[in-house]
């Protein structure tokens, strides 16, 4: 199953869900002020994706200049 990112539209807390694929949040209250129908947010991180994860990793080496670095090819 997916994990899901979730954004609640009460307080903007952010927090991730293990959810069936389809579920929109309608089930899912908020943990922090528990109001329901959080929005959920695309992430990268969701699954089957290490390309988007080591793109989102890549920030660790944004200034580097150096030819031999692996994390700068993507
Ligand atoms: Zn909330």
């Amino acid at each position: 199953m997916p994990i899901y990112e979730f954004r609640c539209k009460h307080c903007d807390h952010r927090f991730q869900k293990l959810c069936s694929l389809g579920e929109n949040g309608e089930n899912i209250a908020c943990p922090s002020c528990k109001a329901d129908n959080p929005i959920r947010v695309m992430s990268g991180f969701t699954l089957n994706n290490p390309g988007a994860l080591a793109g989102s990793r890549g920030d660790s080496c944004r200034g580097c200049t150096s030819s031999n670095c692996d994390g700068c090819r993507s």
